[in-house]
């Protein structure tokens, strides 16, 4: 009736502990894992990352191009102040544009252009040996000369309008090494009146261009503003519009570290360099490649963390589930202790009672009386002296009195006040004691205990085949104390658990038996405070084997 109510009672508090769990930890926990699984996916799906890289290329070159532009006016700017009067001679003018030429190597040509005297051109003299350059300057002389002469006043009028009175030109043109671009700054002569129309120009030398300005540039930005923040480097490159409908990049510069492939992000330049684009990328990577690293790491980590969840949460079911198996084994404790008191206490009363009523009139009568009375008190105070020892061990004040002892003869003397009862009840009796056991340093009263508990279970345990065997010898350095009986076994599966406290095994006849759960346990406290261990070996059906083995050089040295 017990056990059923002890079941029923384990059952609905495992199912209020699964409740529990489930509601207060499992389920918000698998809600925020899917949550953070659904939001991964949805990264992964719209690209999330790529995205956010790509807005932050695009910002990027917005930056570099205004990068390059304040470094071209700055510079034009700069030639513009050098220019001379178109009222000066043209010998004067003409000296004047050369000057600037000779000033500034990274010009190719200069001119001046008066709607009323007509256009002056000058090119960098040394670069004139080289025909392209020379038709190069022809063209452009005649495309500016018919240009300005048809628009010039309206360019001027225009340009007079802009804080910074500049436009540019951008241009293919062919050198020796094949296509390149020219780009030619012209402007308003800042000490000429806004109504008459005459223009100043410079145009940048293509392989100043090429080699000098946009490479280094480029390489300033990456290393100064752009590479500030990130993991990888960035890289760029500068490269005609036209080239980009073609598979095939054909870059006019590139900063370092380009090696090849297409921009991820690529901005059409305007203003001083239109007709160019500005691409860029990561040196070595790609915004996908590094969208799916994310994306696989959050993944793993999300994994990790799920794994870790579970592994606390088995934890907790676990322990949870020890202490209620604990709670449920000490309820069956207090009720099996309180029956074992009872009983023998009620045997010494109902004895006592009889035998001072004077009614019993054999003496042998009287003296299995009192044996009976005798042997109860003495079961009563193996089991107080069980519970006392349990409950100092538990408080951590359990406390041994180690003293030279002659093992060999403590042994016999326990055994000795068993015997009677050992007979009693049918059992056959080996006992061992090997001669020469050395003494030893042990806690006399803790080894008798340990004996005691062992025998008693051997007498407890024994249905069909009774029979007891003690031996003690000595194996090399150990002392081993063996306790053998033929009874009913301990399957492998319980051999590891009946040395815990309050631990009884499944057994029918165990359960008919009384018991605490508390011998095997204090027999194991008392072995190791020795230094020593101890073991079972056990067939169910067939009988157990349980060895004390105490070292001996340990214990004689405590
Ligand atoms: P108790 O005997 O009071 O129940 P113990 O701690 O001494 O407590 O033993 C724990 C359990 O181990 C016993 O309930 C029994 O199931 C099992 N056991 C102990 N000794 C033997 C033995 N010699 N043969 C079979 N089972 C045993």
């Amino acid at each position: 009736m017990r056990s059923k109510r002890n079941r029923f009672w384990s059952q609905d508090n495992r199912f209020r502990l699964m409740l529990t769990l489930g509601l207060a930890i499992l389920l918000p926990a698998a809600a925020l894992i899917c949550v953070n699984f659904y939001h991964l996916k949805s990264i992964q799906r719209d690209k999330n990352v790529e995205a956010l890289i790509q807005r932050d290329f695009q910002y990027a070159l917005a930056v570099s191009e205004k990068k390059l532009n304040q470094k071209a006016y700055a510079m034009a700017e700069d030639v513009r102040t050098l220019f001379p009067s178109p009222d000066d001679s043209e010998s004067d003018k003409e000296k004047q544009l050369d000057l600037i030429l000779a000033k500034s190597p990274w010009l190719t040509h200069v001119f001046l252009f008066d709607k009323e005297k007509g256009m002056l051109f000058r090119s960098q003299p040394q670069q004139l040996s080289d025909k392209y350059i020379c038709r190069e300057h022809d063209n452009m002389t005649e495309s500016f000369n018919g240009w300005f002469g048809m628009e010039g006043k309206m360019l001027v009028e225009g340009m007079h309008k802009k804080s910074r009175p500049l436009s540019w030109y951008t241009s293919e043109t062919k050198r020796a090494d094949g296509e390149n671009y020219i780009a030619t700054a012209f402007f308003p002569l800042p000490t000429v009146s806004s109504d008459r129309v005459v223009l100043g120009g410079a145009s940048f030398d293509p392989v100043y261009l090429k080699q000098t300005f946009f490479p280094q540039t480029l390489d300033e930005l990456i290393s100064q503003k752009l590479t500030e923040d990130k993991a990888e480097r960035l890289t760029m490159m500068v490269y005609p519009v036209e080239s980009e409908s073609g598979q095939e990049y054909k870059p006019i510069s590139t900063s370092a570290g380009w090696s090849k492939g297409k921009p991820e992000v690529m901005r059409k330049l305007d203003d001083v360099f239109r007709g160019l684009a500005l691409g860029i990328k990561f040196q070595g990577t790609s915004a996908d490649a590094i969208g799916r690293r994310f994306v696989q790491q959050s993944f793993l980590i999300l994994g990790a963390l799920s794994l870790l969840m579970i592994g606390g949460l088995v934890l907790t079911y676990r322990s949870v589930s020890k202490e209620m198996a604990l709670a449920h084994l000490k309820a069956d404790f207090v009720s099996n202790v309180s029956h074992e008191l009872r009983t023998p206490l009620a045997l010494i009363r109902l004895y006592a009672e009889t035998l001072e009523l004077g009614r019993i009139t054999t003496q042998e009568k009287k003296d299995d009386y009192y044996r009976i009375i005798r042997k109860e008190s003495e079961r009563l105070t193996a089991l107080i002296n069980n519970i006392l020892d349990f409950s100092r061990i538990e408080a951590g004040r359990k406390e041994y009195d180690f003293r030279e002892t002659d093992i060999a003869e403590l042994v016999r003397q326990t055994l000795d006040s068993y015997r009677y009862q050992i007979e009693q009840q049918g059992f056959a009796f080996e006992q061992s004691i090997d001669p020469g056991i050395p003494r030893v340093r042990i806690d006399r009263e803790a080894i008798a205990r340990a004996l005691v508990n062992l025998v008693n279970n051997a007498l407890k345990y024994s249905a069909n085949e009774k029979f007891l065997g003690v031996r003690l010898y000595r194996a090399n350095d150990r002392l081993k104390l063996e306790v053998v009986d033929r009874g009913i076994g301990i399957t492998r599966r319980e051999q590891s658990k009946i040395f815990e406290k309050f631990y009884r095994t499944g057994d029918p006849l165990v359960h008919n038996t009384k018991g605490s759960g508390l011998g095997l346990s204090l027999v194991r406290h008392i072995t190791r405070a020795h230094g020593g261990e101890v073991e079972v070996e056990s067939t169910p059906g067939k009988g157990s084997k349980f060895v004390l083995s105490l070292p001996l050089a340990a214990t004689a040295g405590q």
